[in-house]
């Protein structure tokens, strides 16, 4: 097992378990451990970009797939309106270092 994973591409990779929603080839979809809402849900790129600041312009298309897959995901989880999170930084309230989306609904 490679130490230097983050939880995320653990979670990605099989190696530990978690509350799969949604999975394509270029993310996949989790429900948080520690649930804020009554849906909330992690929208997680396989690719391990650490945070915002770290997005790259070769990264547009990927951050638009996981935006488009926001309202499907809400919608099929009987949402008609939710609220999204990226935390940035520590400062920002980042825990962990693999860039995702929080999806929270009631
Ligand atoms: P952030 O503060 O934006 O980095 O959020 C990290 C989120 O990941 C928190 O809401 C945690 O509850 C959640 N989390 C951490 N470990 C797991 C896990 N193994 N499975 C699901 N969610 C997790």
């Amino acid at each position: 097992m490679n130490q230097d994973k983050t939880i995320f591409s653990k979670i990605i990779d099989r190696e530990i378990p978690a509350q799969i929603e949604y999975e394509d080839d270029k993310c996949i979809v989790i429900h948080d451990i520690n649930p804020r809402a009554r849906v909330h849900l992690l929208i997680i790129p396989k690719k391990e970009i650490p945070s915002l600041f770290e997005l790259k312009p070769e990264d547009k298309d990927l951050i638009a797939h996981m935006m488009l897959l926001l309202p499907q995901l809400a919608t099929a989880q009987g949402l008609d309106g939710f609220r999204t999170q990226i935390n940035t930084g520590e400062s920002g309230g980042q825990e962990v270092f693999h860039i995702h989306i929080h999806l929270l609904g009631n």
